[in-house]
Order: structure tokens, then sequence, then C-alpha cells
């Protein structure tokens, strides 16, 4: 059982200890408090964990400074949605807004090769007015002798050129906790140029021991995503690890699932469940069509498969995009043959456009037919 106070309620008002105190003292549950940063104030919500089966969401709702009760199913307890309509979704970070009722996108390249390479994609962007971007630094590789990514050693001129070119946010993946700190030292070291959300990749998204110590730290959000042999609800699972250790603020990715069904691509696009994420938690949803389509491949209509994938998520309501673009995709080290072309970002930011549009449409046609 979740309850919600009342958002003017600080922890030294009497109203606060009282419902706190009364809370406490129910035997065999045990009140946990978990603070929700807003951009204007702090929202507490209080989980009661334990047997809360024989507790009345009336007589809770009653105490003071109360202003919801939610009873929870048992799964996903902080990034369930438990058919709550109301429970605030989404975040802040560095200037840039994350939730399910908007839309991002993350263009850049897989992996970081040369500095040249990082400030055209940075430019690209900036010149069509987009402040994220995606860059990996650590590519964990399934074969060991493969191009492993440079590591701590890109970080400086990333996050330099990032704040040359106004890029606020961006997803870079981490294998191991101790890139996390490499990032902060490095942001430090270059005077927060930039920022930048973690991605926990499709291999790790089961290494609960790494998911601990990301949810431990505050600083920065995370891109999870989804495991690529498990199924959508392990996955949603092992979100919740973020949760549980403290940090929230979690957007949570499709990007095709393994199997020969999916051949010609890379992987099973998977983007039908966007609205069925929306619906059973809280978290933004992302879309990764170059993880799950894998070539750039195009149909006798002109269109890659890459950008009619993307269009898809966005139809569906997905309100992150991350994708895969290269300046010379024969040179790059990473996933040359899935990367977009400079000279095709134009023409896919307006395709985003047309389904962003379309699927704004359709939100409101649906918004219609349930007022009637
Ligand atoms: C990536 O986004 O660079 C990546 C490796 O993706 P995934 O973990 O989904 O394979
Ligand atoms: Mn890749």
């Amino acid at each position: 059982m979740i309850v919600i106070l009342d958002p003017n309620i600080t922890e030294h008002s009497e109203e606060y200890q009282q419902t706190l105190d009364y809370l406490s003292q129910l035997a065999g549950i045990t009140p946990h408090i978990h603070k929700i940063q807003g951009t204007q104030q702090t929202l507490t919500e209080i989980y009661l964990i334990g047997d809360t089966k024989s507790l009345s969401t009336e007589d809770i709702h009653a105490l003071p400074g109360v202003e919801r009760v939610i009873r929870i199913s048992e799964e996903y307890r902080i990034l369930g949605r438990h058919r709550d309509k109301q429970r605030t979704s989404g975040f802040e970070y560095n200037g840039v807004r994350f939730s399910q009722d908007n839309l991002n996108l993350f263009a850049g390249l897989c992996a970081v090769d040369t500095p040249e390479h990082v400030e055209i994609m940075f430019k690209a962007l900036h010149e069509h007015g987009q402040t994220c971007a995606r860059m990996g630094a650590y590519k964990p590789r399934t074969n060991p002798y493969s191009f492993q990514g440079h590591g701590q050693s890109c970080l400086p001129y990333v996050f330099e050129l990032a704040g040359k070119y106004s890029i606020k946010v961006i997803a870079m993946e981490i294998t191991h906790e101790d890139h996390i700190i490499e990032i902060h030292e490095c942001l430090e070291q270059t005077g927060h140029p930039t920022g930048v959300m973690v991605q926990i990749g499709t291999r790790n998204t089961q290494n609960f021991e790494l998911l601990k110590a990301v949810g431990r730290q505050h600083e920065f959000p995370v891109l999870f995503k989804r495991g690529f042999g498990i199924t959508l609800n392990e996955s949603l699972n092992a979100a919740e690890y973020l949760a549980s250790e403290g940090n929230s603020r979690v957007i949570f990715c499709l990007r095709g699932v393994k199997t020969n069904m999916g051949d010609p691509h890379r992987n099973l696009v998977d983007f039908s469940q966007v609205p069925v994420v929306k619906r059973l938690t809280r978290m933004p949803v992302c879309v990764d069509p170059s993880h799950s389509v894998g070539s750039r491949e195009h149909s006798p209509d002109g269109i890659l498969d890459l950008m009619h994938a993307t269009a898809q998520g966005i139809i569906a309501g997905a309100n992150m995009v991350l994708v895969d673009f290269h300046p010379e995709p024969a040179k790059a080290l990473v996933d040359g043959p899935q990367a977009m072309l400079m000279s095709e970002l134009d023409w896919f930011l307006q395709d985003v456009t047309l389904a962003w549009d379309c699927y704004q449409k359709r939100h409101a046609l649906a918004e219609k037919h349930w007022a009637r």
C-alpha cells in the first residue's frame, strides 16, 4: 500500500509526525519513506511493507496530511502504475523533461571513435535544434577481440564537444559501477558542460549487483534496456531493482528480442509493447530501432526499415528514440551497417515529427471517445 502525502506537508510538521507515528505502530507493517524530487516541490510517498490486506484504505486516508492511498499489486512496487492514472510520471534532468507525455530524440554514435566524428554529430544535431544525443564509450561486445570502446579516455572530448554544441543529455552505456565514478569525475574536471543518462544494456538487464549500484546513486538518471532473451515481466522486475535502491528516474527501452523469427531483422521488433509498459508502469518508454532492425535496408516505398520501426514506436506513444547515426558508417568501429547517414538526419527528423503529430491526433481522438 502507498500513502501519498499532501505536497505541502513538510517533514517537520505535526501532521507528518502524527501520521508516521500511527503507521509505525501498525503490527507487522514497516513504513518506508520515498521522496520524489519534482521541479517545484518534493512529494513524499510512504510505502507500507508487510501484510496490508487487513488495513482499511479509508482509515489511512483519514490520517492527517494524507492526500491519496493506493493499494498496490506486488509487482514493480515503486515503478508500477498500479492502475492509478493520476500517479506522477517522469522527471527533469539537466533542463530536459522526460515523461510519458512527451518525446525526446537521442541520435548519435553507437561507439565513439574519433573526436572529428563526435563533433560532426553534435554539430548536426545542434543545427537541427536537438539537445540530446547517444555516445557509447564503454561497449560490451560479444567477441572479446572486438573493439571494446575508448572508455574513460574519450570522455573529456565527448563532454567538452557536447558543451560546445549545447547538448544537454548524453545517453552512455556503462558495464561496471566504476564507470559511474569515471563519468562523474570527468564531468567535474570539465566543469559539467553536459549531463549523462547512464544506459544499462540488454546484456546487463539482469546483472542485479550492477543494477543495485546504479540504483544507489542519485546523480544520473537511467536508460534501462529490456533483456533480449527474457520476458517483459522479467525485464520490468529488473528495472525495479534500480528504484528499490533509491533511483526511480528510469526510462525503459524496447530494443527487440532475440529470435530467428525476426529475420532478416537483427531482432524481432517489440514496439507494440510501448502502450503495455506505459499501462503497467510510470516509466517513460524509449524505442531503439537501430538495435532492433540492425540494417539500412529499405522497402519499395523508399522508406528505411529503421524509419518504419521508429514511426511504429512513436505512433504507439513512445517517449524517446535512441538511434545510431554515423558520418562514415563504413569506418564505424561498431554497428556500422545499421547507422543512418548524416544526409538522412533532416529526413529522419521530419518523419519523426509526422509520426508524433499522428500520435497526438490519435490520443485526442481517444479522449473524445472516452469523454462521451
Ligand atoms: C547500444 O545501445 O549501444 C547497445 C549495445 O544496445 P543493446 O544493449 O540494446 O544491445
Ligand atoms: Mn550498437
